[in-house]
C-alpha cells in the first residue's frame, strides 16, 4: 500500500494471489471466463464498467452468485483526471448503484480507468469507503499478446500477494481465455492460491 493505493498484497499473504478482470461484463467472454474459473475452483475479482453493468446485469448477478468479487471501474471508463470532483463521485456512485441493483452487493474496491490515479481520485474513493486498487502484473492481454507470452510474463513476475490484470474483453484478437487455461493450472501446481482482492488485502 502506498498513499492509500493498493498494488499488491504483502509477503504475509503467503502464496495467495488475485486475478482481476477489467472492463466487463462482456456477453460472450465473461461467461467463458466464469466457466474456466469454476473448472479450476478459483475465485477472482471483476472490475466492472457501469455502462456494461447496465447492459448485462444478469452477468453481474452471475459473477456474484458464483462467488467472485465485483468491484467498481467507473461508469464511462473516461479519463477521470479531466473530471470535476462531482463528476468523479457520480462515476463511482452510478456504477455502485447498478452493481447493487444487479447483485445486492456494494463494492468496496475501486480501480480508476487505465489505473491512472491522482491524490484527488484516491481521496474521493476513500471518502466513499473504497480502496483504490491497481496491479503488479499487467498481462498485456489488451495488446493482443499471444497466450504463451502472457503465461511466461506471469510466470516470470508472479510473487506472494500479486494482483494480476486481465480483461473480460478488449478485442476479438485477445488471448485472455487461452492464457488462463495455461497459467491457472501451472500456478496451482506451484502452490499458489487464488483469492479475491478483498481477501488478499484483508488486514493490510
Ligand atoms: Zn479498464
Amino acid at each position: 500500500m502506498k498513499d492509500g493505493v493498493v498494488f499488491s498484497g504483502t509477503t504475509a499473504c503467503g502464496k495467495k494471489i488475485a486475478l482481476t478482470f477489467d472492463d466487463g461484463p462482456h456477453p460472450r467472454k465473461t461467461p467463458e471466463i466464469l466457466d474456466i474459473l469454476d473448472k479450476y475452483g478459483i475465485k477472482a475479482t471483476f472490475f466492472v464498467v457501469g455502462t456494461n453493468a447496465e447492459y448485462y446485469p444478469h452477468l453481474i448477478k452471475e459473477e456474484a452468485e458464483r462467488g467472485h468479487e465485483i468491484a467498481n471501474h467507473s461508469y464511462s471508463h473516461s479519463r477521470l483526471s479531466e473530471f470535476t470532483e462531482e463528476q468523479i463521485k457520480e462515476e463511482i456512485e452510478r456504477t455502485d448503484a447498478l452493481i447493487r441493483k444487479a447483485s445486492g452487493v456494494t463494492p468496496t474496491l475501486f480501480r480508476p480507468p487505465e489505473g491512472k490515479y491522482s491524490e484527488n481520485i484516491v481521496k474521493i474513493a476513500t471518502a466513499m469507503g473504497k480502496s483504490t486498487v491497481i496491479w503488479t502484473v499487467d498481462t498485456l492481454d489488451w495488446a493482443k499478446t499471444p497466450a504463451d507470452v502472457i503465461a511466461e510474463n506471469i510466470k516470470n513476475n508472479v510473487t506472494y500477494g500479486s494482483i494480476i490484470l486481465f480483461h473480460d474483453f478488449t478485442s476479438k484478437q485477445a488471448h485472455t481465455t487461452e492464457a488462463l487455461e495455461i497459467i491457472i493450472p501451472y500456478l496451482q501446481t506451484q502452490g499458489y492460491e487464488f483469492v479475491t482482492v478483498s481477501e488478499l488485502i484483508k488486514g493490510m
